[in-house]
């Protein structure tokens, strides 16, 4: 039996080994995949440990992603561009590091045939932004319109990515991102903004049938800003077509088996709904 994990600082709330146990199961691999909280003080110490354990490999959530990048051997592309390791993969002499976020992107999108994007409006400058930044400009994107509500974040992203990539990037502020969502045909929350508020960062009837509305939160229904996109006659895509996207992409790198993303997916859903009930809200 060998071991994969998802470390981070919390982690007990992530969907992740659901996920990817289930999906060993389904394929019959006799691994087991854990949920290991380490502190930032700690990181040192526990990857040396999972490396003497014989990890295959592992996935890295908040806030590890970019300290893993630069203890990694090596890096695919993906993750030496946005400066964040989601996935690593065991290496006669260490962990190789992949940003599997990005291909998750991609790929949701070409689920629902869109291939090219010209123009985003790009809600949040965090961690997962940074990919998103970098999955449209591998997609040809010509402008990206990141708003944040820390404008001094923005500034940061833009300067360490517009070297590295050929979109444009322009920032604006979050009170004046009305004014910008008739330019984009894509628009991203990569904000937690409607996880557990009834909140949506713009005017939704700023949204037309052209638009495509991309929310990286996952809940166990659709967030406020997807239910309003939806009336507006948008196509959309949720938090969990991406989890299970960036979720299949690191399973690949772990076994070498495309996984079947309609069955994680429905594992995921579940699961969401389970916890919900759960958690007796209404
Ligand atoms: P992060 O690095 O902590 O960045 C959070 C971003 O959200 C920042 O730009 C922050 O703005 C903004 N923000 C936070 N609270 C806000 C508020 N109340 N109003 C306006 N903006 C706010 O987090 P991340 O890793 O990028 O993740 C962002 C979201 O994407 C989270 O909800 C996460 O769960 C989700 N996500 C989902 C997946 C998936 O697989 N579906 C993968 C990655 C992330 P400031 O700079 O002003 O703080």
């Amino acid at each position: 039996m060998s071991f994969l994990a998802v470390i981070g600082h919390p982690v007990a709330h992530s969907l992740s080994p659901l996920m990817h146990n289930s999906t060993l199961w389904l394929y019959g691999l006799p691994h087991i995949y854990l949920a290991i909280d380490i502190h930032p003080f700690k990181l040192g110490e526990t990857l040396t440990s999972l490396w003497k354990l014989e990890f295959i490999g592992f996935n890295i959530t908040i806030p590890h992603k970019e300290e893993v990048a630069k203890i990694a051997v090596e890096l695919s592309e993906e993750a030496s561009m946005t400066g964040a390791v989601n996935t690593t993969v065991r290496h006669s002499d260490g962990w190789i590091g992949f940003n599997t976020d990005v291909e998750g992107f991609i790929t949701s999108l070409s689920r629902i045939g869109v291939k090219t994007i010209d123009t985003c409006l790009l809600l949040g400058a965090g961690g997962s932004a940074r990919a998103v930044v970098y999955a449209l400009d591998k997609m040809g994107t010509r402008m990206i319109i990141i708003a944040n509500r820390t404008m001094e974040r923005a500034i940061k992203l833009r300067e360490s990515m517009m070297p590295k990539i050929s979109s444009r990037l322009q920032i604006v502020s979050l009170e004046d991102v009305n004014r910008f969502v008739p330019k984009a045909e894509l628009v991203v929350n990569a904000t937690p903004v409607g996880l557990v508020e009834e909140k949506l960062l713009f005017d939704p009837n700023n949204l037309e049938s052209y638009h495509v509305v991309y929310d990286l939160v996952y809940s166990h229904r659709s967030t406020p800003l997807l239910r309003a996109a939806m009336k507006r006659g948008c196509k959309t895509i949720d938090g969990v077509i991406h989890l299970v996207e960036q979720g299949a992409a690191s399973f690949k790198i772990w076994t070498g088996i495309t996984p079947d993303v309609s069955f994680m997916e429905r594992v995921v859903r579940n699961e969401l709904w389970r916890r919900w009930k759960r958690s007796g809200a209404s």
